[in-house]
């Protein structure tokens, strides 16, 4: 199979896509990103990205907001992604990641070059933890604030915080870690974002309470609006967590995980939750094609 990557534009070998040392975006972490699925379904012999316009909107937020001023557009952007899915022969679901970064020799004040990359890789599901569920830590590492180092940016460089909590929580045996936000609420896992049910409500917390605007966080909500499930976005508090019914992680590599024990409190009955699979079912319906795409979330990768 062909591994190949784009890089500004060109197709390149995978082990040519090289970025400098004394690059910015190696310096000081000047780079943003996205990590966007694409799902085969058999029944239409098609590989479907999901919500990839969606990832392209949020890549150029991110880029305002850090005041990158690329010299490529959306449209690029997008043709290339389904073009090194063509040309790598991905024929089973798959994991892009698109990364945009302050390329040249500049300082902290530099914001060009802006430089991209696109991969493009099979990427199966993680069926044990999707059946099972994981353990969660609430960290004593508190997450980013947005009048610091905004979580709405998807930079590279935020994932240094993230990171120390889930080293800490999987050295101490868990699968990941949940953090609170600098008011002491609950935020967010390491790499996806937190649903609980409670006394039967669909609950995440608010777009304010230090999280990343995540796209699946959006999906799942609207997957549970059209279940009939009630839902609400507003600050959650820690101890809600341990009397929760149900509780799962989700995001476009996390797909939907349940929770089944924050530190060692049992969640519910220590086993997945109906709404979790619920919810987790029409995720997977919804992704690969299996429901009816009536939200124009697939793009199709394949031209016969
Ligand atoms: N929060 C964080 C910190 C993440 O890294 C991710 C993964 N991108 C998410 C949430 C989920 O975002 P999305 O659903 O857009 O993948």
């Amino acid at each position: 199979m062909p591994q190949l990557m784009v890089q500004n534009g060109k197709f390149i070998d995978y082990e040519d896509a090289l970025v400098h040392v004394m690059s910015p975006a190696m310096k000081y972490g000047f780079s943003v990103f996205e990590g966007v699925r694409a799902y085969w379904n058999d029944r239409d012999n098609q590989l479907y990205v999901f919500r990839m316009r969606d990832h392209t909107d949020r890549l150029f937020q991110s880029m305002k907001l850090l005041r990158f001023q690329p010299t490529f557009d959306k449209d690029e952007i997008d043709r290339l992604t389904l073009e090194l899915l063509r040309q790598n022969e991905i024929k089973s679901s798959g994991a892009v990641r698109v990364c945009a970064y302050v390329d040249g020799r500049g300082e902290q004040e530099s914001r060009s070059p802006i430089g991209y990359v696109i991969s493009a890789t099979a990427k199966g599901r993680d069926t044990a933890i999707v059946e099972k569920g994981i353990r969660a830590q609430v960290s004593s590492w508190i997450r980013i604030a947005d009048n610091s180092m905004p979580p709405r940016i998807k930079t590279a460089a935020n994932y240094v915080n993230t990171s120390l909590a889930r080293v800490q929580a999987t050295h101490d045996g868990y699968g990941d870690a949940i953090l609170l936000n600098q008011a002491g609420k609950v935020s967010e896992a390491s790499g996806s974002t937190l649903f609980m049910v409670r006394r039967g409500k669909v609950v995440t917390p608010d777009l304010t309470s230090a999280v990343l605007e995540s796209i699946t966080r959006d999906t799942i909500l609207q997957l549970a609006v059209q279940a009939g499930f009630e839902i609400e976005e507003r600050e959650v508090e820690k101890t809600e967590l341990y009397a929760a019914e149900e509780i799962f992680f989700c995001g476009s590599a996390a797909e939907v995980k349940p929770v089944i024990d924050v530190d060692g409190m049992i969640i519910g009955t220590g086993e997945p939750g109906p709404i979790t699979r619920h919810l987790q079912n029409d995720y997977f319906a919804a992704v690969s094609g299996a429901r009816a795409d009536n939200k124009g979330w697939l793009t199709p990768v394949l031209t016969s």
